[in-house]
């Protein structure tokens, strides 16, 4: 088996990431299929919008130079209901009742509510009087034809939605979804829910936590059933994953223990390494490779390497892929109240929990950082990146932070 030729630091490794991924292509999907995509376009305007002069509330168009004080008699003469603009104009001391989103008549200049006059009837009373443009809401004042109204790279939620559909788009230029495949090796490995576990063996439980961040990121993801650690089968899932998916994910199987095959196989299956372990713990047996425009990543087993080797370094590559301007999560300065040791000599990404206090942000260690303590993730608010430069932090010392839980920035935290 072979040992690690050389590790590289996080940072490089992130680069390489970036650098390696390519674009996936550009497709026009209807607007809800393109949800949590990004615009592979500049998205202009069609047309002024809203595209008439119309009324913003209920009430009657008026001519303006009528209703300048209080007290004067309208006659009604049409109404003008959202969709059914009148076919009368307004004279002299005359109205048309108007309802929200109802063209503006012609001869009217303002709206008065319904409630400054004497109510709705063939005829009206004036309570209060109205200026010229009172109540009107103007063709073009949310967006003009041929404005840029949204930039390519911009990530399409339900505002984008909204703007695109009020101009009639009924699909959006995006860069595709990345189909994604996770497969998890190991000949201990269980499906969950199938059988109780026999001596030696453990449930398979990082396929449905990399699935699980795999569609948290916007990819079209699916699982395959665990492959043992024996070469064949081995083999025979890994070959199909590749012929089908943009980015494949496996856990285990990739140190420099005997029964690590998933690099060799991978070699073998013409994967070219960009690059094998990093100095970062947990996660250091972490392999990036590509064949073609397929992207693959050989996470290691434990669960908790696995599942930060897919914060860190997967997650980049499908925001990547789909042209995301938002490469990274939400980062911030903590600090910790006591000195934190680092001796690994690499990049320790450490599960932390966070509270807000009068210096800024206060990370705590969640407890134990062992890499098999699946429930240690759940407690996690944050990754504390110290970095292997050091021999770690002072109190006090600020340091970086990826919010896992962006919710807890939102109260007081912990
Ligand atoms: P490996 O990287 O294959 O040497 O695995 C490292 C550790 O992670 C071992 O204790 C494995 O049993 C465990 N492990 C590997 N794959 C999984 C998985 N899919 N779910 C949960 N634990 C796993
Ligand atoms: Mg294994």
């Amino acid at each position: 088996m072979q040992l690690f030729e050389r590790l590289i630091d996080h940072a490089e490794a992130v680069r390489l990431v970036l650098e390696e991924t390519p674009r996936l292509s550009v497709e026009h999907v209807s607007l809800m299929d393109a949800r949590g995509l990004a615009l592979a376009e500049n998205l202009r305007a069609r047309f002024d919008s809203p595209p008439f002069d119309n009324s913003a509330v209920d009430g009657y168009a008026v001519r303006s130079v009528d209703a300048r004080e209080a007290g004067r008699t309208f006659k009604v003469v049409d109404e003008a209901p959202a969709g059914r603009p009148a076919r009368k104009e307004v004279g002299e001391g005359e109205a048309i009742k108007i309802f929200t989103g109802g063209v503006m008549p012609e001869g009217a200049d303002a709206v008065v509510m319904v409630e400054n006059t004497s109510g709705w009837g063939e005829e009206f009373e004036l309570k209060k009087p109205t200026k010229a443009g009172n109540n009107l809401r103007r063709s073009g004042e949310d967006v003009r034809e041929g404005d840029v109204m949204l930039r390519a790279g911009t990530e399409i939620g339900a505002p984008e939605i909204a703007l695109a559909a009020a101009q009639g788009y009924g699909e959006l230029p995006v860069y595709r979804r990345p189909k994604v495949v996770v497969l998890s090796t190991g000949t201990e490995l269980v499906e969950p829910g199938t059988r109780d576990l026999r001596p030696g063996e453990i449930f398979d439980s990082n396929s449905f936590a990399l699935l699980a961040q795999a569609l948290e990121a916007g990819a079209d993801a699916r699982r395959m059933h665990a492959a043992s650690d024996e070469a064949e089968t081995l083999r025979a899932a890994m070959q199909e994953a590749l012929t089908t998916a943009d980015v494949v994910v496996t856990s285990g199987g990739v140190s420099v223990g005997e029964k690590d095959l998933v690099k060799g196989t991978l070699l073998d299956l013409g994967v070219e390494q960009i690059f094998w372990g990093v100095k970062l713990k947990p996660g250091k047996p972490v392999f990036f490779g590509a064949r073609e425009d397929a992207r693959f990543f050989g996470l290691p087993g434990n669960p908790v390497s696995a599942m930060v080797c897919f914060e860190l370094f997967v997650r980049l590559a499908l925001m990547r892929m789909t042209g995301r301007e938002d490469v990274r999560r939400l980062r911030i300065q903590v600090y910790f109240d006591e000195d934190v040791e680092n001796k690994f000599g690499r990049m320790h990404a450490m599960r932390v929990t966070l509270e807000r206090t009068e210096k800024g942000w206060r990370a705590e260690s969640v407890g134990a950082q062992g890499s098999g303590l699946v429930s240690s993730l759940t407690k996690a608010d944050a990754l504390a990146l110290i970095g292997p430069e050091s021999e770690g932090l002072q109190a006090g010392e600020p340091v970086e932070a990826i919010v896992l839980r962006e919710e807890v920035l939102l109260g007081g935290g912990a």
